[in-house]
């Protein structure tokens, strides 16, 4: 299959949901022990640095706000991710999260702070030559804030949240996992 974003270098990857299993409504991931990585991602994660791409990370962490866990326990937690995903032969190139609660900030997804950050860390990013990839709402309004390509993961339809349906209206494309997307529209 010919890719839909061959010109695309910078590839914007929500965590919880895309990478990772999301937790039920209310929960949070705040430990290695707790991160359930979906069936094919670092494979996936591989392939789009083989490819080529720089692979980023942009993650809400309200559960930060609200005394859950700290932003060290984040960090922590992102480092074993990198270990791991070393063992697949894949590695993320930067990870951003907000700490933030709603309407307290501009990083928190639907804003767009934590993609300007990263444009800003990798000066020759920019919307047009990055894509977003996130089972939220907000993470394709912040895409379409922007004006960057989305793919929509639609995940497994049982625990999809509200809003779903508009989102993949909004999105460029919808997939049901970060394997297919990436292979459907990137590789
Ligand atoms: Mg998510
Ligand atoms: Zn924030």
């Amino acid at each position: 299959m010919t890719a839909t974003f061959r010109d695309v270098r910078y590839v914007f990857l929500d965590r919880d949901g895309v990478i990772n299993r999301k937790a039920p409504e209310g929960k949070y991931v705040a430990q290695w022990s707790e991160l359930d990585i979906l069936p094919g991602v670092e494979a996936a994660i591989a392939a789009l640095n083989h490819s080529g791409r720089r692979v980023i990370v942009v993650s809400n962490q309200r559960g930060i706000a609200l005394g859950y866990y700290s932003g060290g326990d984040v960090e922590a937690l992102h480092r074993r991710l990198q270990e791991h995903l070393a063992l697949h032969g894949a590695h993320i190139d930067a990870f951003y999260y907000c700490p933030h609660d709603e309407g307290e900030c501009d990083c928190r997804k639907p804003g767009t702070g934590m993609f300007l950050q990263a444009f800003r860390d990798f000066p020759e990013a920019s919307a047009a030559n990055s894509i977003a990839i996130g089972d939220s709402p907000s993470d394709i309004e912040a895409a379409r804030a922007l004006k960057m390509p989305s793919i929509f993961i639609s995940g497994d339809p049982s625990t999809q949240k509200p809003g779903g349906d508009r989102a993949a209206e909004l999105a460029d494309f919808t997939a049901e996992s970060l394997p297919a997307a990436a292979q459907q529209h990137l590789l």
